[in-house]
């Protein structure tokens, strides 16, 4: 490394610390679940994306080490060379089923998924259309791709339909909307009935990254397009098996057939990258069968997550609306949100404070996420937490 160079990052990590956002990790002694071991600590966890509880379930390790004695380790290849084994395929059908879709392709992360699916896609003729709060992974996927891009307000349906007019007007050949199905910091949904619908009436497509929905909103956990009851219209989906599917790793893209095999064709980070180990796959297969079968999981989930809205609506907190599992408490100031979350963790709830640039500055928060596996007493302890480190900050009287 040259000097120069060596002082340059030592000058962006510095800049980094200084503007307060350097990011700290705290290891996690114990399997990811409703309470953790944290430095020696016992711990309510509130910030995992373990929706359904199943990041420690017996089930999956049970699948995971029977997969590693029958199958072995790794696959030391990509898909198409020698990394394919029976148990892909299945998981890719089982996946496209769950979903209602034609079939789907796996990849190492969803981050790969979006990564990859553009770029085949559309061309320098064709419009991708943008929600402004669309993950990094949408946002980086469709800078790879060479199609004219449009960004719209976040859920603003006068704006999508006003980049829709633009996208006909420059002559894109086809367009394709680009959205979450739910936009993590907030909770809110997407607001499919009518996105598609403006993509009916403007002749586009619709893509649907539904990594915090699936196997958990809607009818047997199908996500988000099934939940507002537009499944058939929304034409291509990704997800992720780490967050509610378990928890591990691995993504998808769902579809119909032409696009599932055109991306098996020629999606970059499937042809340039390994194949799922077939543990993670053997464990996907088993958490896809418990999520299918899952509503009373599903039942206890939102029953939290109900519980804990009101329990910290009842202490005086600032919430914004909703119904999904993420419930953010706003706190407005960004050392606000890191004292809360700090208090907090003395007080054994372990969460994080989220601000610029990850959201509006002003909007600091603490997101909570509530999950299968906490239970009411652990709800009330928590909500315990919270009132004492409101107090101690300020934020309540
Ligand atoms: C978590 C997340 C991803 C990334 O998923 P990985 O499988 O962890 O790479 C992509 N999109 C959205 C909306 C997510 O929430």
């Amino acid at each position: 490394m040259t000097p120069e160079y060596a002082r340059h990052l030592a000058e962006t990590l510095a800049e980094i610390e200084q503007q307060g956002l350097m990011k700290q990790e705290r290891p996690i002694a114990t399997p990811q679940g409703g309470h953790v071991k944290v430095n020696g600590r016992e711990m309510l966890n509130l910030c995992a994306n373990n929706y359904l509880g199943l990041a420690d379930d017996p089930r999956l390790v049970a699948a995971a080490k029977a997969s590693l004695d029958a199958d072995g380790y790794g696959m030391a290849s990509v898909r198409f060379i020698c990394g394919t084994k029976p148990m892909h395929r299945e998981l890719e059908q089982a996946i496209a089923r769950f979903l209602g879709k034609d079939d789907a392709i796996l990849f190492a992360a969803c981050f790969d998924a979006n990564g990859g699916l553009f770029e085949p896609l559309l061309g320098a003729e064709d419009a991708v259309i943008s929600d402004a709060l669309n993950h990094a992974s949408i946002i980086d996927g469709v800078r790879l791709c060479k199609a004219q891009r449009y960004r719209y307000a976040n859920s603003d349906m006068d704006d999508l339909e006003a980049q829709l007019k633009a996208a006909r007007a420059a002559g894109a050949r086809h367009i394709l909307i680009a959205t979450d199905g739910v936009f993590s910091m907030d909770g809110y949904l997407a607001k499919l009935p009518e996105i598609t619908a403006l993509a009916e009436r403007h002749d586009a497509m619709v893509m649907v990254d539904d990594c915090h929905a699936t196997g958990f909103m809607g009818p047997q956990g199908r996500g988000t397009p099934h939940h507002h009851g537009v499944a058939d219209k929304v034409d291509i989906l990704t997800g992720t098996l780490g967050k509610a599917l378990g928890g591990a790793i691995g993504g998808y893209i769902a579809g119909p057939q032409a696009v599932v095999d055109l991306l098996r064709q020629r999606a970059r980070p499937y042809l340039f990258s390994n194949s799922l180990p077939p543990a993670v796959v053997a464990a996907g297969l088993e958490a896809l069968k418990i999520v299918e079968a899952g509503d009373a999981l599903r039942a206890r989930l939102f029953e939290n997550a109900a519980y804990w809205r009101a329990g910290l609506e009842s202490l005086g907190f600032d919430l914004l609306p909703g119904e999904h599992p993420i419930v953010p408490v706003m706190l407005g100031d960004a050392r606000l949100s890191q004292e809360m979350a700090t208090r907090l963790y003395e007080h054994g709830v372990y969460v994080a404070g989220f601000f610029f640039p990850v959201v509006p500055k002003g909007m600091a928060r603490i997101r909570t996420q509530m999950n299968a596996a906490l239970s009411r007493e652990d709800l009330d302890q928590a909500l315990d937490a919270f009132g004492k480190a409101g107090r101690e900050t300020g934020v309540l009287s």
